[in-house]
């Protein structure tokens, strides 16, 4: 969730590989050796604990939360979810579990850490909490290894359980192509990103 307000918010800066040597280190410690779909529910309610202490997460009101799905605490090392949106996760809707995964992200590299406050905006979004969650959750979700192995953007959707945005994003940053039979989506090596008609 984004808690902009008149200043920017930042954190210490982090690569796209950095984030995802976190990711990958994630998977290795809760033993994930599968490249597919990642259950995210286990890993809310029995994981949090142990990849940061004393963490525990807490179902809210969807009100509480002012229209955001979840949220993490600065402070201390808790994830809120709306009721609406656990409740998804519990039918392993894609976006609940990017949203799980998302957070999970703040928890590991924010919860507890320096936050920097600046009138104007950087130009960097490598000092972005809010573009490190979601690169966190997106190598989460998609190693990148398994996900270059994809060649639909429903065979990703589907071995991943991710939203086709979130399959089309993943592809664009592994510079893969993916076609869903009507367009081709992903990096162009001529073109570079983009969307074309597959021939
Ligand atoms: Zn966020």
């Amino acid at each position: 969730m984004s808690t902009s307000g008149k200043t920017a918010h930042f954190v210490a800066p982090r690569t796209r590989r950095q984030i995802e040597a976190i990711a990958n280190a994630v998977r290795e410690h809760l033993g994930i050796r599968s490249g597919g779909r990642i259950a995210m529910q286990p890993i809310l309610e029995f994981a949090l604990d142990d990849l940061v202490e004393g963490a525990y997460y807490d179902i809210v009101n969807d009100a509480e939360l002012g229209g955001a799905e979840g949220m993490t605490r600065g402070t201390e090392p808790v994830i809120l979810l709306s009721a609406s949106c656990y409740m998804r996760l519990g039918r392993s809707d894609n976006r609940a579990r990017m949203t799980v995964a998302h957070e999970l992200g703040h928890l590991l590299l924010h919860s507890g850490r320096h936050v920097f406050h600046f009138e104007e905006p950087l130009n960097d979004p490598r000092f972005d909490p809010e573009w490190q969650a979601d690169e966190f959750a997106a190598a989460l979700l998609m190693p990148r290894e398994a996900f270059s192995q994809m060649k639909t953007v429903q065979q990703a959707m589907a071995t991943f359980g991710v939203s086709k945005a979130a399959a089309i994003r993943r592809a664009r940053v592994i510079k893969i192509r993916l076609s869903d039979g009507r367009h081709s989506y992903g990096h162009d090596k001529k073109k570079g990103y983009g969307m074309t008609r597959t021939p």
